[in-house]
């Protein structure tokens, strides 16, 4: 990528802020899930390493500028502690950068580490308000922006910052997303498959419309699909359908023609007449009876898309053929992950869902990459520029 890394910078001695994505499930003070904690540590324990002044900050949650005590950081900063082997001080200020937060960073030593509070409890930080951006900056002579879930959308602390502080660069974990998803969608070893599923057509438009310039076959399956089968004339029963997006549909299917794309809509789907995992069952070809509501891809058509990604070389996936929160409705959301695991090729999971699904189906390490944003990764595959990448120093 042509940003720079923290490999490209001498840190020894420099106080280096760094906004990491420690935003983490925690009940009842537990984190019940430290995937972002240890996604973190690679960077942190570079910086660490080689002297740097460490000083972690990142939002958790939505207190909507107020000290939210439930959302503190403070359980992260114990468990970091536990990762790293070394303390790592908590600066428990309710305005984030207080008067602990200056004294910690005051008393700090080579190699130390400090976690600042929510940055989300100040009310500017999702506004982009320069006072506190420059708050921020003034604790750091260097910046570095480790979190991607937040790169699209400009923030004080991923984007105001780098307006007060000169050197900012990407992490080991934001350089791998902006390398995965790069390359897949600007560099790809082809063929290029891409699968899109969930809900609505409406809310991957720009995706859709964005994968036709760069794939050589794009599947649809999920929710979105019915949209699809109905613009193919097709009936669609009580399935989700988004009726104003049935021409769009259309012009999507006329431009994978135009393109030489190869588009995969289901040929069969499997109904219900409840939203009920528990729910008969039944499958339809040639469209969906009234009073029956498509949840998942069917036999047929899983084995076609099975069939479509046997000669990819690269596959990106975002969001699920069917309502695969429900085991019975989760079978060809199921088959996909496991013939994405057999593959030979490079395979991104885009996000949110898909990664949810994934590992339900305890398959996250046969991937090549899952990526931490859902919406972020949703945008850079909408050919969009994230505002948290694009603050960072060229090459
Ligand atoms: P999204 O947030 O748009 O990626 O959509 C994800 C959601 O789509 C999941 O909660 C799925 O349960 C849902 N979904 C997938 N297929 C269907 C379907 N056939 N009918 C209703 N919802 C679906």
């Amino acid at each position: 990528m042509n940003k720079k890394t923290v490999d490209d910078i001498q840190v020894k001695g420099k106080k280096v802020l760094v906004r990491c994505d420690f935003n983490v499930p925690i009940q009842d003070g537990v984190i019940t899930d430290e995937t972002r904690i240890v996604g973190a540590l690679p960077t942190i324990k570079k910086l660490v390493d080689e002297g740097a002044k460490v000083i972690l900050c990142s939002h958790m949650g939505k207190p909507k500028g107020e000290a939210v005590p439930s959302l503190s950081l403070a359980p992260v900063a114990k468990k970091l502690s536990e990762h790293l082997g070394k303390e790592v001080v908590f600066a428990a200020d309710a305005n984030v950068v207080g008067e602990n937060a200056k004294a910690a960073v005051a008393a700090m030593n080579e190699g130390d580490v400090v976690l600042l509070e929510n940055t989300r409890y100040r009310a500017e930080e999702t506004k982009n308000v320069d006072t506190f951006s420059e708050e921020l900056a003034s604790l750091a002579e260097i910046f570095v922006n480790d979190a991607f879930g937040t790169a699209h959308r400009a923030h004080c602390s991923n984007v105001g910052v780098t307006k007060y502080i000169k050197d900012a660069v990407g992490g080991y974990l934001i350089n791998k997303e902006i390398e995965y998803l790069g390359n897949a969608v600007n560099n790809p070893v082809r063929p290029l498959v891409a699968i899109l599923g969930g809900s609505k057509v409406s809310s991957k438009i720009s995706v859709i419309n964005n994968l036709l310039e760069k794939v050589d076959k794009l599947i649809i399956g999920g929710g979105m699909a019915y949209t699809f089968m109905k613009a193919n004339g097709l009936s669609v029963g009580n399935s989700l359908l988004e009726e104003d997006y049935i021409d769009y549909a259309k012009e999507m299917m006329a431009k994978a023609e135009e393109k030489g794309v190869k588009l995969y809509v289901p040929v069969d789907t499997v109904a219900a007449q409840e939203f009920n995992n528990d729910a008969e069952t039944k499958v339809f070809e040639n469209g969906i009876e009234d009073g029956w509501e498509g949840l998942d891809i069917g036999p047929k058509t899983t084995e076609i898309f099975k069939d479509a990604l046997k000669d990819a070389k690269t596959v990106v996936w975002n969001g699920p053929m069917g309502v695969f929160e429900m085991p019975n409705f989760a079978k060809g959301t199921n088959a996909i992950a496991y013939a994405l695991a057999d593959l030979d090729a490079t395979t991104i999971i885009g996000g949110g869902d898909s990664v949810a699904a994934v590992n339900q189906a305890g398959l996250g390490d046969k991937m090549s990459h899952i990526s931490t944003g859902g919406g972020a990764s949703l945008e850079f595959l909408e050919g969009k520029d994230l505002p948290g990448i694009v603050a960072l120093n060229d090459k």
